[in-house]
This record gives structure tokens, C-alpha cells and sequence, in this order.
């Protein structure tokens, strides 16, 4: 048996029944999607078509709203593309790096950016987002929930406010949808990702609310009516609504689940371990909406530990100290920075991420092993 993954805001495990309603596009049903003057491509194309309206259909709003791409990077860097140099840019410091990275170009492109920074407990305050707003303002951009430490955005608010101000409004909803209810009234546009909700790597999608126009990023044969050149992915296309749609059914008992194995978790390490302090939202509730924290998010600093060592001492666990995309970064995690940790407890820290595999059980042997391993690090750091 290998290690018990606890790290599904990294990516989660592709559920079977996803891959077998993928499984024909790779072989029988392999046409190009564009290919209309045979069968071979109506049959993907169709496929396609069908996948659109049921993503559009989880997500609330028309088929023609929903593009394709390659992953929520991709949507992400789409919807920024739309400000130009002399217009106004809001972000907050705690999203995505492929909110971040292009944020600092655009910066140097002309375009005057605002990183808003959040509270002690990740929130970012709509009244913060008012006192930013500009006559020069073009788009806000403001994470659904946060993939380290797990904060649920006041979106709807974030949303009316932009909404108001007649500027447009982006939401990274890659950590959010198919974990939590997302409600994209008075959103603009919405990147999502497969792989965050059991599907498939290498696919996600844009919303973009009918007639905001929006500047592609890949250019070239005009796919997906010109927002994203390049051969749609069929299989992944196919995978990705199978999973949404699974997630409709499966959703709120999983979020069920995960918040009672989350907040067993806590208060066992709470209890278990001395020096120990949880990071981001604090009010935890037992599956009752609003839930302010994601379901399966739970991030700890230990005092006087290197998470690094830690990690590497849970030979039983696949776990993390952070997102994914920065790791091989040195350095303590940016998120836990903006939330005010000191970087001797930022590297000390934990991102525990829960999944539907994930039980009891998990949460006795890991509690066991982090008394053990804890006990142990601090007694040779203070050798
Ligand atoms: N946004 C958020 C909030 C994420 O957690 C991730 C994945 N770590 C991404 C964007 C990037 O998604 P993808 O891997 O599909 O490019």
C-alpha cells in the first residue's frame, strides 16, 4: 500500500467513471471537433457540444459561455488579457500565481495594478474593494476560495459592488467549483479546472457572460469562436463534464464528510499537540451553510518545526506545505505572508487537503504519526 494522499488541492485522483466516458474519444470517436464534413469530427463535435451545455448548466448559466482550455492558467491568463495599457487592474495578494505573474506584467505594460490585501484570516473586505475602485478601473479579479488555507470569498458581494461600478469582474473559481456552491450572478467571467474535482489534468474552461469581449492569448485557427486557438482536447472536453456532473450528485455528501474528517482533525491536533496554530478562517461550522472555510482545507503552523523535515518524516502521507505550483520555490508560502505569519511559522506550516478517499482512520494514523514526528524534530532541533 502506498502513502495516503492528503494533498487534493494539488490535484485529485481521476474517478474511474470519468475515465471510462473518456475512453472512446481517444480511440473510437477520435475525430477533430472542427472536422465538420465527415462523421468522424460531427461525432466529436457533437460530444463537445453536449459537454458545453452540461458545464453550462453546473455553473447556471448558456452554453455559448463556456470556452475551452487547456486548464484554469490558461483562463486566467484569457480574462486578464482583456485590460489594456492606461486601465486599472484590482487584484488581491492572495491568489493564484497565474493571477500574480501576469499582474507584474501587466504592470510593467502600462496598466496600473492594486493588490488588495486580505485580513488575518484571508478574507478580502468588499469595503477595501470600493476604496480601490478608480473612473479607470477595468477589471477586478477575486479568487472564489483560496487553495492554501482554504477562505470562501464574499463573492456575491465582491460581484454587486463591481457590478455597480460598471467594471468587470473576474473569479478564479478553480478551488470552488464542484467543493462548494458558486454562484456566478453579476460574475463576468469564471476559470475553472478538471483535475481540482476528480477529472482530468490539462482541461478547464472559461466563462465569459455574453457580450464581454475578451482578447485570446493562443491565436491561430480560430477555435472556440476565436477565444482559444488550437484542436479542442475531446477526451478531456468529455472527462471534464463528466465530473461536473458527478459532482452535482456527490457534492454536498462529500462536503458533508469532509468537514466532520477536517474538524476531527483539528481539534485532535489542537488537543494532541502543543505549539500548534491554524491558519486562515477560524469559525469552522459541521457542514452548515455558510461554511466560511473548503470543506477538505485545513492549514497548520507547528512551532519550531520545518514543515520541509516534517514532510519528509510522514513516510506514510503524500502531504504539502502549499500550492503546488510554487513548490520548488524556496521561501516561506506568499499566502501565509499576506496573512501576516512570520516567516519562521510560514515554513513551519502545513496545508492538509482532504479528499473523498480520505477516512477516519486517515486522520487516527496521521494524528499518531504527527505526535511522533513532531515530538522528534523539536528534540533534535533542540539538541
Ligand atoms: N487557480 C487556482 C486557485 C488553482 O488552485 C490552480 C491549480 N493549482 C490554478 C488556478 C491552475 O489550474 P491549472 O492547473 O488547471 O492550470
Amino acid at each position: 500500500m502506498g502513502p495516503i494522499y492528503l494533498d487534493h488541492h494539488a490535484t485529485t485522483p481521476c474517478d474511474p467513471r470519468v475515465v471510462e466516458a473518456m475512453l472512446p474519444y481517444f480511440t473510437e470517436h477520435f475525430g477533430n471537433a472542427a472536422s465538420i464534413t465527415h462523421q468522424h469530427g460531427r461525432k466529436a463535435s457533437m460530444a463537445v457540444e453536449e459537454a458545453r451545455i452540461a458545464i453550462a448548466r453546473f455553473f447556471g448559466v448558456l452554453p455559448p459561455e463556456i470556452y475551452f482550455t487547456a486548464g484554469a492558467t490558461e483562463s486566467n491568463n484569457i480574462a486578464l488579457n482583456l485590460v489594456k495599457p492606461g486601465e486599472h487592474f484590482i487584484t488581491s495578494a492572495t491568489e493564484h500565481k497565474s493571477i500574480l505573474v501576469p499582474a507584474e506584467r501587466m504592470a510593467k505594460n502600462g496598466i496600473e495594478v492594486t493588490i488588495l490585501e486580505p485580513d488575518a484570516e484571508g478574507f478580502i473586505h468588499p469595503e477595501a474593494l470600493i476604496r480601490a475602485l478608480r473612473r479607470e478601473t477595468r477589471l477586478v479579479s477575486i479568487e472564489a476560495a483560496n487553495g492554501e488555507i482554504g477562505t470562501i470569498q464574499p463573492l456575491s458581494e465582491i460581484a454587486q459592488i463591481c457590478k455597480s461600478a460598471k467594471v468587470l469582474f473576474h473569479t478564479d473559481v478553480t478551488q470552488a467549483a464542484g467543493k462548494i456552491p458558486v454562484d456566478l450572478t453579476n460574475v463576468d467571467l469564471a476559470s475553472f479546472s478538471a483535475h481540482k474535482v476528480y477529472g482530468p489534468k490539462g482541461i478547464g474552461g472559461l466563462f465569459v457572460r455574453r457580450a464581454t469581449r475578451v482578447e485570446p492569448v493562443l491565436i491561430g485557427g480560430g477555435q472556440e469562436r476565436g477565444v482559444r486557438s488550437g484542436t479542442v482536447n475531446v477526451p478531456g472536453v468529455i472527462g471534464m463534464a463528466a465530473a461536473l456532473r458527478l459532482r452535482v450528485e456527490e457534492m454536498d455528501a462529500e462536503a458533508l464528510h469532509l468537514t466532520q474528517l477536517r474538524n476531527s482533525l483539528r481539534e485532535m491536533l489542537l488537543e494532541g499537540l502543543d505549539g500548534v496554530s491554524v491558519n486562515g478562517p477560524l469559525q469552522l461550522r459541521s457542514g452548515q451553510a455558510p461554511e466560511l472555510r473548503l470543506p477538505g482545507n485545513l492549514n497548520v503552523s507547528f512551532e519550531r518545526i520545518e514543515a520541509d523535515s516534517l514532510i519528509l518524516a510522514m513516510k506514510r502521507f503524500s502531504l504539502s506545505s502549499g500550492s503546488a505550483c510554487s513548490s520548488g520555490e524556496k521561501g516561506p508560502s506568499r499566502v501565509l505572508k499576506a496573512i501576516g505569519l512570520t516567516d519562521a511559522l510560514a515554513m513551519g506550516s502545513i496545508r492538509f487537503g482532504l479528499g473523498k478517499s480520505n477516512t477516519a482512520d486517515h486522520i487516527e494514523m496521521l494524528i499518531d504519526d504527527l505526535k511522533r514526528v513532531v515530538r522528534k524534530l523539536r528534540e533534535i532541533s533542540a539538541a
